[in-house]
């Protein structure tokens, strides 16, 4: 059957189609008008069997023959640099959380924080809510003030009424503030574009006092008194165009006046919404992730949905309709400025999760598989025993399988049990982990349980000082999360279990690594002894897993902030941390590099060096990484974990190529 149709409006359905485009090249638009029709075409469930390029027919080189199947199975997700949260409302977030860790009381916000539910729950569960003007609270508290800002004499009010004022007002809102003072003290009359009734247009309206007019078209002009010098500013998120319509009117109008014009316009809003449209015109399908109330994410749907592209908005995961996605290779996923990167991530997680489950063909349950895997924590665990095999190269000790089944195993088992006891935290930050752990908590405990088992066993087998080893460190990796300190000794050490304690974490790991990958290998020859080598190979492992922990706590820096967990990124933030592991990365570089010359080749012999020369290539993947993943949202959270955990099988590979150097 032939169908002439133009802009997809009128497709008819059929079970099977063959998409092409007629010789005659279709003009302006063409690209995303062949997408148009392209969706309206698996709207209806029927199969694109053939695709072609806009301007040639069937016979266009760049003509495409793509099976559905080969669609769905890769479907890819790009994630918009612009989405989530701007500036400005990340800064209050953070400020509210902040304020959260600080038992000291409750904090008040005056409107609810941002427009997301699932935030101000988030909040509200930690101390943070939207104050009750008719029933303030008796004692006065936190006031913490929104991005949008408030009026000074609103400030002014709070304060008197002894409330401990947090300004979280966004900095470019402040600088509006700032231009309506010193242009109103000057005897300007201040004109502002916005939408009435907007939080932050009462606070610029606030600012202005007696000279402030507020309007919101080019005709409003007109409705103006006549006025003296004038100071044009704008709400941070009007339109530009509009506003430029609004100035030029104003010029014509108070022509012979003197005009300031200041375009207090935020750029964060239009970026988004440019990138929301370039996404919307290159991909099949178009997922923005906000709340429903939220203006600008309704704004993101319409654009997406102008440029004639699937389009649906959501506000968490559990909303996303399948049915019209299946099919598509590429899915655009963008959101508005008040959505969290944690809910973006689980919406990204859970597509692809749905794109895996609800296909039954091969490459779907390879990446199933290879989920399984991640949430199995089988990557870190086998990084173990690439590191146990590195710490034996580096002591000049004979790798043992034995000694490999034994790091796997105890690995397995540590971090099992360890993602069971915690599992809350993982909701704001993989949620396929998440759904995985709460799926199968008995038999996880069990396979935690077996490992454990499997370990002390072996070790047993093995000899007593190994076993003394694995029991202890079993003993010390189960008692991370268990409470350890009896309510009435708190006054004397305030953490009840080791996790409580600041920037535990990275640092207990790291410990537990070294001391195991160090000693294993002695132990297992039968004696345990303290050499320089033992001394390096228990600080490669260290710095190696310390790195790793710091690279996930980088990714998580937003869920532990919400969990209220302190690492060392969430102290010092993530902008220093990342140069701090940075430098720390190339400063252990340094090191090895130097070795040969610091310890002496008369004291070490030339295979020691080498081995410490060749464990130079996992750090400098681990600051690439580092560097490269800055500001990238990373949407697949086992490959995310793969590549995090390959530092350690480079280690192993350094290892490897320096024994063979050796031997030759
Ligand atoms: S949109 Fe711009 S001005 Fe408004 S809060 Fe965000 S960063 Fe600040």
């Amino acid at each position: 059957m032939f169908s002439n149709i133009y802009n997809g409006g009128n497709v008819p359905r059929s079970s099977k189609y063959t998409l092409t485009v007629t010789t005659t090249p279709m003009g302006g638009g063409t690209v995303s008008r062949f997408s148009l029709i392209k969706h309206r075409v698996r709207k209806f469930g029927a199969a694109c069997s053939a695709i072609a390029c806009q301007r040639g027919g069937i016979n266009d080189p760049r003509f495409k023959r793509v099976p559905a199947n080969i669609i769905f199975n890769n479907m890819k997700i790009i994630v918009a640099q612009t989405a989530g949260f701007c500036m400005g409302v990340k800064r209050a977030v953070d400020r509210a959380l902040e304020l959260s860790d600080d038992k000291s009381g409750p904090t008040w916000t005056l409107g609810p924080l941002i427009h997301n539910k699932q935030t101000t729950d988030m909040l509200r569960q930690r101390g943070v809510s939207a104050l009750d003007e008719n029933s303030p609270p008796n004692a006065p508290a936190t006031l913490l003030i929104r991005a949008h800002g408030v009026p000074p004499d609103v400030m002014e009010r709070y304060k008197s009424a002894g409330y401990d004022i947090a300004d979280g007002t966004c900095p470019k809102v402040k600088a509006v503030h700032n231009v309506i003072e010193r242009y109103r003290r000057d005897g300007y009359s201040i004109v502002i574009t916005g939408d009435e009734g907007h939080a932050e247009v009462i606070g610029l309206l606030g600012y202005a006092g007696d000279s402030g007019y507020l309007i919101q078209k080019p005709d409003d002009v007109d409705g103006l008194p006549p006025l003296g010098k004038i100071c044009l500013v704008s709400q941070t998120t009007f339109g530009t165009e509009l506003f430029d319509l609004i100035a030029a009117r104003l010029r014509e109008r108070f022509a012979g006046s003197v005009i300031a014009v200041k375009k207090t316009i935020c750029s964060a809003t239009d970026e988004r919404q440019e990138e929301a449209k370039r996404i919307a015109q290159s991909v099949d399908a178009v997922i923005v992730v906000g709340g429903k109330n939220s203006a600008n994410t309704q704004r993101l749907v319409q654009i997406a949905r102008e440029c004639g592209t699937h389009t649906q908005a959501v506000e968490t995961e559990d909303e996303i309709d399948w049915e019209p996605l299946r099919g598509c290779k590429t899915v655009g996923v963008t959101a508005g400025a008040s959505t969290p990167n944690w809910m973006i991530k689980r919406v990204c997680d859970h597509l692809l999760l749905l794109s895996r489950t609800k296909g039954k063909n091969s490459m779907g349950a390879f990446m199933r598989l290879f989920d399984i895997m991640a949430n199995l924590n089988l990557f870190v665990s086998s990084g173990a025993v690439a590191a146990y095999y590195a710490s034996c190269a580096i002591q000049g000790v004979k790798f043992s399988i034995a000694g490999g089944v034994i790091a796997l195993f105890y690995f397995i088992s540590v971090y099992l049990w360890n993602s069971l006891t915690s599992i809350e935290n993982t909701l704001h930050l993989d949620i396929s982990k998440y759904r995985f752990y709460n799926k199968y908590p008995k038999l996880l405990l069990l396979l935690s349980g077996a490992s454990t088992l499997a370990v002390l066993v072996t070790a047993f087998l093995i000899n007593r000082s190994t076993f003394y080893l694995m029991l202890f460190a079993a003993a010390a990796g189960s008692a991370y999360h268990i409470t350890l300190v009896p309510k009435g000794l708190r006054g004397l050490f305030p953490y009840k279990s080791m996790k409580d304690i600041p920037t535990s974490r990275d640092l207990f790991v790291a410990l537990a690594w070294a001391t195991i990958l160090t000693f294993l290998p002695q132990t297992i020859g039968g004696a345990a002894k303290i050499v320089p080598s033992t001394l390096a190979a228990f600080a490669v492992v260290f710095i190696l897993s310390f790195i790793r922990s710091l690279i996930f706590d980088l990714r998580d820096i937003e869920g532990d902030r919400i969990m209220g967990r302190e690492t060392l990124i969430t102290i010092i933030g993530e902008t220093r941390a990342r140069k701090a592991l940075l430098i720390m990365i190339w400063a252990c570089v340094g090191l090895l590099a130097i070795s040969p010359a610091v310890m002496g080749l008369t004291a070490y012999r030339y295979a020691g060096t080498l081995r410490y020369l060749f464990q130079i290539p996992a750090l400098v993947y681990a600051a690439v990484f580092v560097r490269l993943n800055a500001g990238i949202r990373p949407n697949h959270s086992a490959l995310f974990c793969l590549l995090a955990d390959a530092i350690f099988y480079l280690a192993a590979l350094g290892a490897l190529a320096a024994e063979i150097l050796v031997k030759r």
